[in-house]
């Protein structure tokens, strides 16, 4: 009797809880849900919330690198549907992500459903393990695995650990997504309807877009960078380029790229990725068809119209480096 009464109890606390999840307030979660976001050390910097349109909110990372500012140098995307929160990126530490959240409920007390990814690196998906704990579903494009199983990962986070300390620390984790986006798609949520476009190896090991249909918001990820000088890291330059010169951006509204400001005017903020990465691709293919070696290139070259970018002194020679070795890769495999 006891056993059934016990089960009972269990059943109706489950039923309770489930109940709870989908329901904009509930005390339970809410309590359950500060003491996740506990568990993780406050940062100091600020943070706030920045509305684009009607669905759509963001946060800015500040310009530099990503140990600059308490690892708080990449943005994350919010949109409330009426039905739950979509996240679009997760920050670079679980710190960051917990603060994200409390943001959150100074303006919605929807449940966070879904988390969609533009990309597998640091500084965006750290933060992962805090919405995983929270119950959302995490979806990533594919290459997702190609970052999860490298052996950089995971010296990069044992970096970090050291480098962010205590905001990634011994409890940092690497999350895998439940499921992975290889093709483009559309998903709705409340009265929102999403479109995300799968664009293969560019950034990244595999990247994605989101478009928020009903406000005509592209979160475009690191495909685009805005005010700072691209990082380039094991990108495929060459698709990059070709993704960026198909990106839609006529009738956007308003583009929110990977790092810096949301742009009103698309087509303008694309084009500095894009004339960056073009500059880089020209100078560095010339020194390969030559045989001049990287040093002597990478000296001879005019930087001029780069170099008061923020982050350029750190960047630029890792990244004209990067595209040199990739682009004497592409020569050779002619
Ligand atoms: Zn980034």
């Amino acid at each position: 009797m006891r056993i059934i009464l016990m089960a009972a109890q269990l059943l109706f606390t489950m039923l309770v809880f489930n109940l709870g999840a989908c329901a904009p307030t509930d005390n339970n979660t809410i309590n359950n849900e500060q003491k996740i976001l506990s568990r993780y050390a406050p940062v100091s910097v600020s943070m706030e919330l920045k509305q684009v349109s009607e669905h759509v909110y963001y946060v800015e990372g500040a310009a530099g690198i990503a140990t600059d500012n308490e690892g708080f140098i990449s943005n994350a995307g919010v949109i409330v549907t009426g039905d739950g929160v979509v996240i679009f990126d997760t920050l670079g530490t679980p710190s960051l992500a917990a603060q994200l959240v409390r943001e959150i409920r100074k303006l919605s007390d929807q449940p966070i459903r879904r988390v969609i990814l533009s990309h597998y690196h640091a500084d965006h998906v750290y933060g992962l393990q805090v919405f995983e704990e929270l119950g959302a579903t995490i979806s990533a494009p594919e290459g997702a695995y190609a970052y999860l199983n490298s052996p950089q990962a995971k010296e990069r986070l044992e970096e970090r650990r050291f480098s962010l300390e205590p905001w990634v620390n011994e409890n940092t984790r690497l999350v895998e997504p439940d499921e992975i986006i290889s093709a483009s798609r559309t998903f709705k949520m409340g009265d929102v309807t999403f479109t995300i476009n799968y664009q293969g190896k560019a950034h990244s090991d595999g990247d994605l877009a989101m478009l928020v249909e009903p406000d005509k918001a592209l979160f475009s990820g690191d495909v685009i960078f805005e005010g700072r000088t691209p990082f380039v890291g094991n990108a495929d330059t060459r698709h990059w380029l070709e993704v960026m010169q198909k990106l839609e951006t006529e009738g956007l509204n308003v583009l929110i790229p990977g790092h810096g400001p949301a742009s009103k005017k698309p087509a303008r903020t694309i084009a500095l990725t894009r004339k960056y990465l073009a500059y880089l691709r020209e100078k560095m293919g010339e020194a390969v068809e030559e045989f001049e070696p990287f040093d002597e290139a990478y000296a001879n070259t005019d930087w001029s119209a780069f170099e008061n970018l923020p982050a350029f002194a750190e960047a630029n020679r890792i990244n004209a480096y990067q595209v040199y070795l990739s682009m004497e890769a592409e020569l050779l495999n002619q």
